[in-house]
């Protein structure tokens, strides 16, 4: 099926609700805006694309940013891309993908807010590949976008993402190293750690991996911000990815052998027992022993009333930001080895 335009256009953007890069001409960057799925009042939710189609055939990569809609440096990392791509240097394509959680997106928000039952959020990295009739809007808009604009139209995906609000996080990738080509793809970001990680059910990252194509889900550190010091290397990762499809040419850069990245396959997950004001004695990054204290909990009254500490040796890579913490709330995630 051809790309399709609607012949709507939405602030000078053409609007497509089904696309095939193999029929836009070659050596350009074309935009659109893609249909998504119906509001309950009848209009669309849009979804903004930039298709940078290479004058020379070769792998398509795809970039998504903004599946969580309180997750901003992705939108800055995958622009910077964007902006370095010649498609007339390019064997090539590559797509960008950016708010594809709208409602999320305009109100800084993780999840997907849906009006039904009153009130529900909906979190958009559990529900893929989607399903056009599904039980929900943000089901369906998952099907919408995994059958007319994913499908048949990507080799490689990178989905990039932040820690949610009230957390914090490394430069981090998850990747399912049992694939070959997704561990080589992880290797090349300059990235602080790496987990290999079997992926978490109906998330983008799982559905391309089922689907046979090599995936990985990059955390770009906390949420709502630019972060400058870890959009560089998220940036960088993702030109050598590139370059390994020879999609653009050039030499290879910093990677992960010469970042010295901190590799772990297992999560030591550590949860609040009780209520509380949360002081945390360590912070991202910091390597961390069996026995050490890492945080402790006090009431109003200034008393303590929870003690924590690591029970493994790895390095921390999620903290809560938030000083209040409620029973069975995340603490902190300590990446280690199995
Ligand atoms: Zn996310």
């Amino acid at each position: 099926m051809p790309t399709f335009y609607t012949g709507d256009i939405i602030q000078g953007t053409r609007v497509i609700r089904k696309l095939d890069v193999s029929d836009l001409e070659p050596g350009k960057k074309h935009r659109f805006f893609f249909q998504g799925v119906e509001m309950g009042t009848g209009q669309h939710w849009y979804v903004p694309v930039v298709v940078a189609k290479g004058i020379q055939e070769g792998k398509r990569i795809l970039m998504t940013a903004g599946i969580h809609g309180d997750e901003l440096s992705p939108v800055k990392a995958v622009q910077l891309i964007m902006e370095q791509l010649d498609p007339n240097q390019m064997s090539g394509t590559a797509i960008a993908v950016y708010d594809l959680s709208r409602p999320a997106r305009e109100y800084m928000q993780r999840d997907w807010p849906s009006a039904e039952q009153g009130y529900s959020l909906i979190n958009f990295n559990r529900v893929w590949p989607g399903n056009e009739k599904g039980d929900d809007a943000p089901t369906r808009h998952a099907g919408i976008l995994w059958n007319h604009l994913f499908k048949n139209n990507v080799d490689v995906a990178l989905d990039y993402h932040t820690s949610s609000t009230g957390g914090d996080f490394t430069m981090f990738i998850f990747a399912d190293f049992r694939n070959p080509a997704i561990e080589q793809i992880a290797r090349l970001f300059p990235s602080e750690q790496i987990k290999n990680d079997a992926g978490e059910e109906g998330s983008l990252e799982m559905e391309f991996v089922k689907a046979g194509i090599p995936a990985i889900t990059i955390e770009i550190g906390g949420p709502r911000i630019f972060d400058r010091s870890k959009i560089p290397i998220a940036v960088e990762g993702s030109m050598n990815v590139l370059k390994h499809y020879q999609i653009i040419e050039g030499p290879i850069n910093k990677t992960s052998e010469e970042a010295k990245t901190f590799f772990g396959d297992e999560f030591e997950t550590i949860r609040s027992t009780t209520g509380g004001y949360l002081d945390l004695l360590v912070d991202l990054r910091d390597t961390v022993t069996p026995g050490q204290k890492i945080a402790l909990q006090r009431n109003a009254f200034g008393d303590i009333v929870a003690e924590y500490e690591a029970s493994v040796e790895g390095q921390v890579s999620a903290i809560a930001r938030d000083a209040l913490s409620e029973p069975g709330s995340r603490i902190m995630q300590i990446l280690y080895n199995k």
